[in-house]
């Protein structure tokens, strides 16, 4: 039979069945049965057993109580939710009562050490209507940002989906029915597998509920000012998060004063597959790292772009950065106002320098901000953001002089808060200055007279031990203080005879006797009660002072983004400065201009190493016509070829990044760049698989090559590395030319192809938007150098062998591959000279197609003739009249070129 003990935790599990719980017991925190498996494999701890009576034993692992919260903080990161259940009666006889007192999920967690502090940490939660449209609704638990977007079926999946990698979130809220048939969802949902799913109630997802949840926690009668009453999906999404903050941690509530809607339209579109192949973010393989000189990121930053350009010095800054680089503009304007504010930062030298100083270690404003609304904020957490605060007017004064539109805003946006400041100095007692007080001496009169009576006390018992030495002629009469008596006089066995009759006896020690007097029990009880008193009324004198510090949460979550802007453009600015990058001009054409771009990752990687700089037309062929533009000849598709490790996988990064930096605002690494704006970056690269979802490497080539032919826009950037190569040579290179002639003829987009097939050089010659190029090498006796430097042309040398030599092949495979290769070569001469004239014209007949239909009928004809059947006079007729339509086919063949 179950003891009393185990169905007590049984019912609280059962109220918690999503969550692990952690269950206090004595000094540790217990987890039971399957719990006990997961924790004891995620944290690597000991799994044993406990017994409930004679019957019953269950699996158990524990972890003490004073390293629970290390130990929440790893089962959260790795996307657990965990119940904390705690004894809320003191113990005693039966059972203790136990209660869920907090419940961690990893996208509502706040405590600082398990969120992550220069990225943001994430809730989405999703709805998806019955018509094809879908709603997400995103809050950022640790700083109280709530938002939400909508979008209609049209847009779907894809910009769904990108926005969830963008967003890359700790956890996503699904209705029920959404998770229970992912079939009905757009494209399935086995593309939100990879991320943390939490099933909650298809009811908070009702529109009518979330609507009404929504005004009632806002205090509006209608959600129009929030942009999001006509978006029902939106709301349906927001409501689901609210109500699961409900649920798991309502304290966070009071966090969401704002819901923003906004509209994913007004952003560069990029999926998650085109973030890590050009290691936006994270790098795509493993962390390998180089030396930041500006970043903040240790010793030995990951090389992507983020490390790259991370100058900021805060951690607001850093996490705002982060943004930034996911949501590139496609606003010329907004793109225009973000330039002149880094633009003016470039150039003046001493406003850099006074921005640099005052941000320097500049606390995380707009967490602090939060932990004080919240509640929870410590007091050096607080007197973090009077110091924060007293660095406003120092970056206001730096930022005196400003012109820049954007930079005298968020000047005029920063506000120190004085009153603010002025509380937390009067009223709180500074940390860490060893007196124990929360609330400053003068702030408070009550609190001050309970501190002078429990002053007093003390100061009576700690001059008590003299008095009564002197008193009583006992020198070695001692006054001390323990747990279970409280104050005593201490009296030494050959002393007893001496002690007052007053005096009561309280404890028996091996070297004699401790004693109270009504006397000390007053003063004692005085300064228990005294101690009392102040600790309670400190704890509410500090939780009126948080509160009336989270009444100015508007002005100073204003102020804390203001700084973190300055921080990132200030970062973009100095980032520039260092590396020479230059302002990008921006137009509405579909063109692309960059002169001496740089790789700003790779550039940087080779620390000293020269990288070689190279230049970029294109413009995109808009469906077959041509644009209006001041490009010349541009191709609005760029065929790069060249040998392996020359450079071109490099070189088509590049162009993307370029083009992103230019799209958030940033300077870029080349000599002069003129960018057109582009409305997605598409990019296909590297010979990966994805074998969890069935996909070959060349079947995942064919589906992300597939989609980027269906979505792809004229004003859109596609990089396309290598397509065709996981098949044979035939398949691949006619997969490669085909998608070519679409590109080209209709979709139009500025295209980056790069490519081992050399005979898509052709295409040069039939497609007008096509130019043909490759990686420059110089050949030399004792072997070829690349030189990384784009040139116009086709190349005609892969230079495997050379590369797998270097690669460190087995000298014997290399030469056996060499002398292979060389046969081949001349088979392939060959079969050239001897019927050239028939090769090369019977290629350029492909072009044609009704040539071609013909050379097909005379085949046919010739196969069908029935010779056994013929007279030879007959014969000899037909005979000739094939041979006058051979010489026809041949004649117009010659003529077409
Ligand atoms: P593969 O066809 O084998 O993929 P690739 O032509 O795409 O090769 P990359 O991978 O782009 O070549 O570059 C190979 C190496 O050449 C890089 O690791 C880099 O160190 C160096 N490199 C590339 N571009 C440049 C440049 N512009 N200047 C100097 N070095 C460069």
């Amino acid at each position: 039979m179950t003891s009393p003990a185990r169905r007590q935790y049984l019912d609280i599990k059962a109220r918690h069945q999503d969550a692990l719980l952690a269950y206090n017991i004595g000094d540790f925190y217990e987890f039971f049965d399957e719990d006990a498996h997961i924790v004891a494999r995620e944290l690597q701890i000991v799994l044993t057993a406990r017994s409930y009576g004679s019957d019953e034993t269950v699996p158990l692992a524990g972890v003490p109580t004073h390293a629970l919260e290390t130990y929440l903080a790893r089962l959260v990161a790795r996307g657990y939710k965990v119940a904390v259940c705690d004894q809320v009666s003191p113990p005693g006889k039966g059972l203790v009562q136990r209660e869920v007192t907090r419940i961690l999920t990893p996208g509502t967690v706040v405590e600082p050490n398990m969120v992550p502090v220069r990225r943001d940490n994430y809730l989405v939660a999703l709805e998806f209507g019955t018509r094809g449209g879908a709603g997400l609704a995103v809050i950022e638990a640790s700083t109280g940002a709530f938002s939400c977007v909508e979008w209609e079926a049209s847009r779907l999946p894809a910009a769904l989906r990108a926005e969830v990698e963008r967003l890359a979130p700790a956890e996503i809220l699904l209705a029920e029915r959404a998770h229970a048939h992912p079939e009905q969802l757009p494209e399935g949902n086995d593309w939100l597998t990879g991320w943390t799913l939490t099933p909650c109630g298809d009811t908070w997802f009702e529109e009518g509920s979330a609507r009404r949840r929504l005004c009632r926690h806002f205090g509006a009668a209608t959600l129009a000012a929030y942009g999001c009453e006509r978006l029902p999906l939106a709301i349906a999404a927001a409501g689901a998060i609210l109500a699961y903050l409900e649920r798991m941690n309502p304290t966070l509530l009071p966090l969401l004063t704002d819901l923003k809607t906004y509209d994913t339209a007004g952003f560069v579109e990029i999926d998650g597959r085109t973030w890590r192949a050009l290691e936006v973010i994270e790098p795509a393989h493993g962390a390998a790292g180089f030396p930041s000189s500006t970043g903040r990121g240790g010793q030995h930053a990951p090389a992507t772009l983020l490390a790259t350009l991370d100058a900021t010095q805060t951690a607001m800054g850093a996490r705002l950065l982060r943004r930034t680089l996911l949501q590139p503009l496609r606003d010329r304007i907004a793109l225009e106002e973000r330039l002149d504010a880094v633009a003016e930062l470039h150039g003046r030298t001493a406003m850099r320098q006074h921005l640099a100083s005052a941000l320097d270690g500049l606390g995380d404003m707009e967490r602090l901000i939060a932990r004080i609304v919240h509640g929870s904020a410590v007091p050096r957490e607080v007197f973090g953001l009077e110091s924060a605060l007293a660095r406003v007017p120092v970056v206001a004064g730096a930022l005196r002089n400003a012109t820049a539109p954007a930079l005298v805003r968020l000047r005029d946006d920063l506000d120190a808060c004085p009153r603010a400041r002025e509380l937390i100095v009067r009223a709180l007692a500074e940390p860490g200055t060893g007196t124990g007080r929360l609330i400053r001496a003068g702030y408070n009169a009550e609190l001050d007279m309970l501190a002078q009576t429990a002053a007093e006390a003390r100061q009576w018992i700690a001059l008590l031990e003299a008095d009564e030495r002197e008193r009583t002629g006992i020198k070695s009469l001692k006054v001390g203080f323990n747990k279970v008596f409280g104050y005593y006089i201490e009296v030494t066995t050959p002393n007893l005879s001496r002690v007052p009759l007053e005096y009561q006896r309280r404890q028996t020690i091996s070297t004699g006797e401790r004693f109270v007097t009504p006397e000390l029990k007053a003063h004692e009880a005085q300064v228990l009660h005294a101690s009392e008193q102040i600790e309670a009324l400190e704890r509410s004198l500090y939780g009126k002072v948080l509160r009336s510090l989270a009444d100015s949460a508007t002005p100073m979550r204003r102020t804390a983004a203001a700084l973190a802007q300055i921080d990132v453009w200030l970062a973009l600015a100095e980032v520039a400065r260092a590396r020479n990058y230059v302002r990008p001009a921006l137009s509405d054409d579909a063109c692309l201009e960059i002169i001496g771009g740089l790789h700003p990752v790779v550039e940087l990687a080779m620390d000293g190493g020269e990288f070689i700089a190279n230049d970029t037309r294109l413009c995109a062929a808009d469906g077959g016509e041509r644009q209006e533009h001041d490009h010349g000849d541009a191709p609005a598709i760029m065929l790069l070829t060249g040998p392996n490790m020359a450079g071109k996988s490099t070189y088509l990064r590049q162009v993307a990044l370029i083009t992103l930096l230019a799209q958030i605002g940033s300077f870029v690494p080349a000599s002069q760049a003129r960018i057109g704006l582009v409305d997605r970056i598409f990019t296909r690269v590297g010979a990966e698989d994805d074998l969890a979802r069935g996909l070959s490497t060349f079947m995942l080539e064919m589906v992300e090559t597939a989609y980027i032919l269906r979505h792809a826009s004229a004003r859109s950037l596609v990089i396309l590395d290598e397509v065709g190569r996981g098949t044979s040579t035939a398949d691949g290179l006619s997969i490669a030319r085909a998608v070519v002639e679409y590109l080209h003829d209709r979709v139009g987009a500025r295209t980056l192809f790069a490519t081992h097939y050399h005979e898509l050089a052709d295409l040069e010659s039939t497609l007008p938007h096509v130019g043909v190029y490759r990686m420059a090498v110089a050949e030399r006796d004792d072997g070829a150098i690349f030189l990384h430097r784009v040139v116009v042309g086709a190349s005609t040398d892969s230079y495997g062998v050379q590369v797998a030599r270097m690669a460190g092949l087995p000298a014997s495979v290399t030469e056996r591959a060499s002398a292979l290769l060389q046969q081949h070569a001349h088979a392939q001469r060959r079969v050239a000279e001897v019927p050239a004239a028939y090769v090369s014209q019977s290629l350029a007949n492909e072009a044609n197609e009704e040539a071609a239909q013909r050379e097909r009928d005379l085949a046919l004809d010739l196969a069908s003739a029935n010779i056994a059947a013929m007279t030879p006079i007959e014969a000899i007729n037909v005979l000739f009249a094939l041979q006058q339509r051979a010489l026809a086919l041949l004649r117009a063949a010659s003529e077409g070129g």
